[in-house]
């Protein structure tokens, strides 16, 4: 089995990738992105206070975003024959409480996929997904925002699963097919336990 993240930023192809990476491993998906989204949604109590964060760009504070990740984990058995992580972790104390989650659970984060695209691709990916999404985080003054908090807090993790020999680089460019393609190829030499 395989626990694997999906790492990028904003308009990277993660959520794409992700649905490749399920169909053909059979891994558990959590999005935690999509996860607010449906709390957003059903009007809940997290869900008014996460809309309030991510309009602005800002992320999730670590403690609750962690404790949301670790109740979506407890409360599906399914997880427990692997998962693709999505949009999480984003902050360094993220990934080193992912460890300390998936350690507990006798287990550990095999490998984390890296989509790497250039901002500009970004910016244009994101403003025509904002023409049909819906969502209040694809406008030009929001996404500015969620690439700034991306270089400065979440891509210094790279260099964190760098250290841990768990990442692996990949193109973001070209077709879903190519990417998935060089995904699935880069996998082969991962050790699945
Ligand atoms: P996404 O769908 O992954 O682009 O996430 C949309 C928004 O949800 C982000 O811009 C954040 O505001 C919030 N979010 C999603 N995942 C996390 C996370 N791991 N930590 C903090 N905030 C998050």
């Amino acid at each position: 089995m395989f626990n694997l993240v999906v790492f990028g930023a904003p308009g990277s192809g993660k959520g794409t990738q992700s649905a490749r990476l399920i169909n053909e491993y059979g891994l558990y998906h959590i999005s935690t992105g999509e996860l607010l989204r449906e709390h957003i949604k059903q009007n809940t109590e997290l869900g008014r206070v996460a809309e309030s964060y991510i309009s602005k760009g800002n992320l999730i504070p670590d403690e609750l975003m962690i404790e949301i990740l670790e109740h979506e984990l407890d409360s599906n058995e399914e997880t427990r024959a692997g998962v693709i992580f999505d949009g999480f972790p984003r902050t360094i104390e993220q990934a080193k409480a992912l460890n300390v989650m998936m350690n507990r659970r006798g287990t550990k984060v095999h490998a984390v996929i890296g989509l790497d695209v250039a901002d500009e691709e970004l910016i244009q990916r994101l403003l025509k997904r904002g023409e049909e999404s819906g969502r209040s985080d694809d406008n030009l003054e929001t996404i500015n925002s969620r690439l700034k908090v991306y270089h400065s807090v979440t891509k210094p993790l790279r260099k964190f699963y760098e250290e841990e020999g768990k990442y692996l680089d990949i193109p973001g460019t070209g077709s879903v097919e190519d990417i998935f393609h060089t995904i699935r190829h880069a996998l082969e030499g991962i050790n699945a336990d």
